[in-house]
């Protein structure tokens, strides 16, 4: 039976999923909390699996084209001088041979628009209520409208307002892993030309790269702070960053001294979504929301892109059964989410190690029965 869906949240997870429920027949409706269906800076990674969920999309070879053009990366001092070169791997995309794909967050989320033509799409409204009668679930808009959906999706992120309106009231589940991460735009004025710069040490770690045209940096900074009382405060937030970049130099300077005035400001605190359970009744939690392993671990998108398939998938084979197909996307996915929420080590200074990388990327076999 096809069923009225709607998916919250215009992430990877929520148009990956619904461009899966599209093609099994499902009417699915997309609510976005941003006013449009918008971008986001950051570089993003597609590995191991999630390069044969695209694969299944049609669009592996549009991902192809729009990756990155970094052709390696140099490890520089605290004052900007190189220490080595490496042209075999990146810090954000990993190793050149494996095959794996970075591409910018923004590039990815416009090609999977493409499989949502017959999706109704809602920007700027999100849901405030959620009453799953167990026949269905009336959904209370901000916008003052309330609807009714046989499944209800969360892909609203780290911090899900589905995962709090549906089960996890307050939070419990996202453990912070006392840290920040900030990014933020700065002039290419080098120029830095597809290549990544990067500075690490047991305190900080700053990496830098260039759009795809060259025409601008995209700046990272983590460091260890517990930044919760910061929320919302950008002011804070810059002169916190600042605060922790103060001894760096030569290069560093000049892409800290255009923070202050960066089109493009991001800043979050390093968390993870440990939940002991994905579903409650007719709603369900995918991506983030369901299991974010933070930006640290490199592998969000490839979660995200996984569990689209893996739950859209388990709807198709169980007929009409929600709550069976709930759990064994449950019980599929979390072997694989372990794995990759593992790979996060705090107090690492290097890359993460390959052979664990590679185990993680590459954890789940998707036609698993
Ligand atoms: C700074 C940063 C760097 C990262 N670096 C990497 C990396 O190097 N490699 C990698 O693979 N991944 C990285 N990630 C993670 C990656 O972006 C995500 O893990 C992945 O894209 C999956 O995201 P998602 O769709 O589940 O959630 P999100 O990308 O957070 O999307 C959630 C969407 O839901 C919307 N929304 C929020 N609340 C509501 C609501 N109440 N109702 C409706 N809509 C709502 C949001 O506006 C957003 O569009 C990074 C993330 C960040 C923030």
């Amino acid at each position: 039976m096809n069923s009225s869906i709607l998916i919250c949240g215009a992430g990877v997870a929520g148009l990956s999923t619904a461009h899966f429920l599209l093609r099994a027949g499902h009417a699915v409706t997309v609510v976005e909390r941003s006013p449009t269906f918008r971008g986001g800076g950051q570089a993003v990674d597609v590995r191991g699996v999630a390069l044969d969920v695209v694969a299944r999309m049609g669009l592996l070879d549009a991902v192809r084209e729009h990756r990155t053009r970094l052709k390696g990366m140099s490890m520089l001092d605290r004052d900007g001088r190189e220490l080595s070169r490496n042209l075999e791997r990146t810090m954000t995309g990993g190793r050149f041979d494996s095959g794996d794909v970075e591409i910018f967050r923004d590039d990815l989320c416009r090609l999977l628009m493409q499989g949502c033509g017959r999706a109704e799409l809602i920007a700027g409204d999100y849901a405030t209520a959620l009453h799953d009668d167990g026949a269905g679930v009336d959904v209370h808009f901000a916008s003052g409208t309330t609807r009714r959906f046989d499944l209800v999706i969360g892909a609203d992120g780290l911090r899900s307002r589905t995962r709090r309106l549906a089960f996890d009231a307050t939070d419990e589940c996202v453990v912070e892993l006392g840290a920040v991460l900030a990014l933020f735009t700065a002039p290419n004025t080098k120029p830095l030309t597809d290549w990544e710069l990067m500075y690490r040490d047991e305190a900080r770690g700053v990496v830098a790269y260039p759009t795809i045209d060259n025409r601008e940096l995209r700046v990272g900074v983590g460091f260890a702070a517990d930044a919760r009382a910061l929320r919302g405060d950008e002011i804070r937030q810059k002169a916190l960053v600042v605060e922790h970049c103060a001894d760096l130099g030569g290069d560093w300077r000049t892409m800290l001294d255009a923070l202050e005035a960066a089109p493009q400001f991001w800043f979050g605190e390093i968390a993870q979504v440990r939940l002991p359970r994905l579903h409650n009744g007719r709603v369900v939690l995918v991506g983030d929301a369901a299991y974010c392993a933070s930006p640290f671990s490199g592998q969000g998108t490839s979660l995200a892109l996984v569990g689209a398939f893996v739950l859209s998938e388990s709807l198709a084979s169980s007929g009409n059964d929600f709550a069976a197909a709930f759990a064994h996307y449950e019980t599929r996915m979390r072997p694989f989410v372990d794995a990759n929420q593992g790979l996060v080590d705090l107090t690492r200074v290097g890359p993460i190690p390959d052979e664990q990388m590679d185990a993680a990327k590459n954890g789940i076999v998707l036609d698993a029965a």
